[in-house]
C-alpha cells in the first residue's frame, strides 16, 4: 500500500477554502493584512516539516525539491528490506523511518553529529530510523541498503546487538550492499605490501583512526565477512550471529561457529587476502608504464648506437689495415712503378 501525505500542505488548503469573500470598507485593509500574514503563515509552515511517502514497511521523510529521490528511495528500500527480512530472519513490528535531509544542519540535528560533512547517511539503530544525504540517484539505493541493514542487523540481535563488534556490523553492510570496488581491493593490496594489514582485534580501533585505518578497516571487514561466508556457504554469518545472540563474547562465537580455533581462522583469513589483492597492486598508472617504456627504449637506442659505432670504428680500421696492406703490396708488386706522390711517379 502506497501512502502519500503533506499534513502542512492539507491544513492550509482546509482553512483556504473556509476563507470568507473580501468585503469593501474600513475593515478591508486589516483583512488584506491578515490574509498577508496568513500566506506567509503558510508558506512558513510548509518550510516546517518534510513530506511523506510510505510503502509496507517504510516511511521516507523529505523535502520537496527531493521528491525523485524519494520515491526511488521508497522502491528501493522496500526491496532491499524484503530481502533483509528474508537473509537475517527479521520481521520488523514498525515501519522504518528514513530521513533525506536538505542541510547538513538538520542531519547534525537528527543523527547528533557535529558537521560530519563527510558522512553521508547513518543508522539509528535503537530508533529504526535512517538519516541520509540527497548523495543522487546512482547513489542512494546503496547508501540505503547499508543503512537498512545496520537497522535490521540490530533488530535480529535484540539485546545482543551492542555485542556485535563493529566490523562485523559493517561487513555484513557492505556486503548487503554490494559495496566492493577496485579502490577497495588496492587498499587491501598495499597494505598487504607493506605489512600493514589489521589483525581481527585491531578491526575495530582502527574505525576510530584516520582516513586511511578507516578504509582499511571497512575493506578488511568486508573481506572477513566474505571469507567466514565461504567457511560454510549455504549458513555464511547466521551461525556466528547465532553464537554471540545466546551470549558468547565473539572470538569464542568465531570458534564455535566455524569449528576452529580463532587464531587460525584469522591466519587463514590473512594469507587470503594477502594473495587474493595481490594483483591489484600490481597494475601500473598509464603514466608510469609510459615513463617505464621511455626509459626502455631510450636504453635500446643506446645499446644501439653503441654497437653502431664500434661498428663503424671496426670497419675502418679494417680498411685502413686493408689500405696499408693494399699500400704494401703495391709496393711489392711494382717495384718501377712507385706509388703516387713518390719521387718518380708518373704525372697525370
Ligand atoms: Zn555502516
Amino acid at each position: 500500500m502506497i501512502r502519500i501525505s503533506h499534513p502542512r500542505r492539507r491544513a492550509a488548503g482546509t482553512r483556504t477554502s473556509r476563507a470568507h469573500p473580501m468585503r469593501p470598507g474600513p475593515g478591508r485593509a486589516l483583512c488584506v493584512l491578515l490574509g498577508l500574514l496568513f500566506v506567509v503563515g503558510a508558506a512558513c509552515a510548509e518550510e516546517s516539516a518534510p513530506w511523506i511517502v510510505g510503502s509496507e514497511h517504510l516511511r521516507v521523510l523529505y523535502w520537496p525539491q527531493h521528491d525523485d529521490l524519494a520515491r526511488l528511495a521508497r522502491e528501493t528500500g522496500e526491496q532491499t528490506l524484503t530481502r533483509l527480512r528474508r537473509l537475517l530472519d527479521v520481521q520488523p513490528q514498525e515501519r522504518i523511518d528514513v530521513h533525506i535531509v536538505r542541510s547538513q544542519a538538520e542531519f547534525d540535528r537528527l543523527t547528533g553529529s557535529r558537521g560530519s560533512t563527510w558522512i553521508v547517511g547513518q543508522a539509528l539503530v535503537g530508533q529504526g530510523r535512517v538519516v541520509v544525504k540527497p548523495v543522487g540517484p546512482q547513489r542512494l539505493p546503496g547508501l540505503l541498503a547499508h543503512e537498512l541493514t545496520h537497522v535490521m542487523l540490530d533488530l535480529g540481535m535484540g539485546a545482543a546487538g551492542r555485542n556485535l563488534p563493529r566490523w562485523l556490523h559493517e561487513g555484513v553492510a557492505q556486503y548487503a550492499a554490494g559495496e566492493w570496488a577496485r579502490a577497495d581491493a588496492q587498499i587491501i593490496a598495499h597494505a598487504a605490501l607493506g605489512g600493514e594489514l589489521l589483525a581481527l582485534d585491531e578491526l575495530d580501533p582502527a574505525f576510530e583512526g584516520k582516513q586511511e585505518q578507516v578504509s582499511l578497516a571497512y575493506a578488511q571487514s568486508y573481506t572477513l565477512v566474505v571469507y567466514l561466508s565461504s567457511l560454510r556457504p549455504a549458513l555464511g554469518v547466521a551461525p556466528l550471529l547465532d553464537e554471540i545472540k545466546q551470549g558468547q563474547d565473539v572470538r569464542t562465537a568465531l570458534a564455535r561457529a566455524y569449528g576452529k580455533p580463532v587464531a587460525q581462522i584469522e591466519r587463514d583469513w590473512l594469507d587470503n587476502i594477502r594473495t587474493a589483492y595481490l594483483v591489484e597492486a600490481l597494475p601500473l598508472s598509464s603514466e608510469v608504464i609510459l615513463g617505464a617504456l621511455f626509459v626502455l627504449a631510450f636504453a635500446v637506442a643506446v645499446v644501439f648506437v653503441r654497437r653502431r659505432s664500434r661498428r663503424i670504428r671496426r670497419r675502418m680500421e679494417e680498411e685502413e689495415r686493408m689500405r696499408r696492406l693494399m699500400g704494401q703490396v703495391r709496393l711489392i708488386g711494382n717495384e718501377d712503378d712507385p706509388p703516387d706522390g713518390w719521387p718518380g711517379a708518373p704525372v697525370q
